[in-house]
């Protein structure tokens, strides 16, 4: 019972009918035929850029979308709402079990530090709801964004985003990207926290993306904005602990740019908002590109999380079950879901980088999905069947440095 007042449904629902945004669309024209013909014929009655990405346009139009059949055009899509649910469950006291316990189902975090506890040179963008980045235990691993002077108004870096000194706010635009539901300060936790609870590594740095709003709901054009800064500006690694059932094309060709770019992207498979329910098909875990590696949740038992995702396209299992880490107001709390799963492996790459920068997105995954112990009680559920193990994943990125 504890589990399940404990349990957060933190699976966003891209639910292609009733969650498409009437009006909106993301337009995604050929390499250099963007058109002001296109779209001077529509109806728009407002059109909103992708900073950076000059092929790309979202409009929102005040009349039907007409046929257009144009020779510029690659794609046109419709703008969905993406929401998540969450039941925070209080602090109850237990411990870190995921990164290291007596009946070893954990990730052997202890082992891995005695190597590595992350390095400051190595950046995880979290897109996630934003992070509470003055708490006591994250403010000293927030990444920097050194070539922007604070508060001048200035985007002195030139980057398309005035201010952004920390990471960006794609609800408000601004760069204050503060967490208005906690779910992504419980995401960087398990990733970077360092204090009373520990991250996976505890040394790396956090990029605050906010994409989700306060209420726990957000646009497919907003991700896709979140995935091209962090790949524009630095990030290694990208922890994702959203997704649904909906295809996006645009949503793709970010990953894909992410991928182009070496950018490891971790995503969570998807909860079920029911034990009861049949696995489905979630995304963007389910995009097939080398850089992206998706996650199931297990229990401190070592059997699967009766509310995590299942299914032969996802790569690997992480703790995900009664996960303590950083919460609102300074404090620490539990929480649950594959959400909670994606950043451990975030985590154990951020681990890697740290010894060995020049890994290739295809490297860290082939580590990712040949270590790691094949845990009896989860085999058929997930491709590997395995538990991520740290020590193993860092061992193995050692030797593949380059003399
Ligand atoms: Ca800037």
């Amino acid at each position: 019972m504890r589990y399940f007042l404990s349990i957060s449904l933190l699976t966003f629902s891209l639910f292609a009918k009733e969650e498409v945004i009437p009006g909106r669309y993301i337009i995604g024209f050929k390499e250099g035929a963007r058109s002001t013909d296109v779209l001077s014929s529509l109806p728009i009655s407002e059109a909103r850029e992708f900073k950076g990405r000059s092929s790309l346009v979202e409009v929102t139009l005040n009349g039907p979308l007409p046929r257009i059949n144009r020779d510029e055009i690659d794609y046109i899509e419709p703008v969905y709402r993406i929401q998540h649910n969450i039941k925070a469950a209080p602090y109850i006291g237990e411990d870190q079990w995921g990164l290291d316990n007596s009946n070893n189902i954990d990730i052997d975090a202890p082992e891995a530090w005695e190597i590595t506890q992350g390095s400051e040179d190595v950046v995880v963008a979290v897109l996630d709801s934003g992070v509470a980045f003055a708490h006591k235990y994250l403010k000293n691993n927030i990444w920097h964004n050194e070539a922007e002077i604070p508060d001048n108004g200035i985007d002195d870096d030139e980057n398309g985003y005035v201010d952004d000194t920390i990471g960006w706010d794609f609800v408000y635009d601004d760069g204050y990207p503060i967490d208005g539901t906690h779910h992504g300060t419980h995401v960087a936790g398990i990733i970077a926290a360092h204090g009373k609870v520990l991250g996976v590594a505890p040394k790396t740095k956090i990029m605050p993306l906010r994409f989700i709003d306060g209420d726990g709901s957000s646009t497919t054009s907003d991700a896709v904005r979140a995935i091209y800064y962090a790949v524009d500006n630095g990030a290694k690694v990208m922890n994702n602990s959203w997704g649904g059932g909906t295809y996006s094309r645009a949503i793709d060709e970010a990953v894909k740019y992410a991928n182009d770019n070496n950018v490891f992207f971790v995503v969570a498979a998807c909860n079920k908002y029911d034990p009861d329910n049949g696995p489905f098909d979630c995304y963007p875990a389910k995009l097939n590109y080398p850089a992206v590696l998706s996650v199931a949740s297990i229990m401190r038992n070592g059997k699967m999380n009766p509310y995590s995702n299942t299914g032969k396209w996802i790569h690997v299992n992480a703790p995900g079950a009664d996960i303590l880490s950083t919460g609102p107001g300074g404090n620490i709390y539990m929480n649950s879901g594959t959400s909670m799963a994606a950043p451990f492996v975030s985590g154990i790459v951020a681990l890697m980088y740290a010894v060995n920068k020049d890994l290739t997105v295809e490297e860290v995954k082939e580590i990712l999905l040949s270590t790691g112990r094949k845990l009896p009680q989860i085999q058929g559920y997930t491709k590997t069947g395995r538990l991520v193990n740290a020590v193993e994943a860092v061992n193995r990125a050692l030797e593949l440095v380059r003399h």
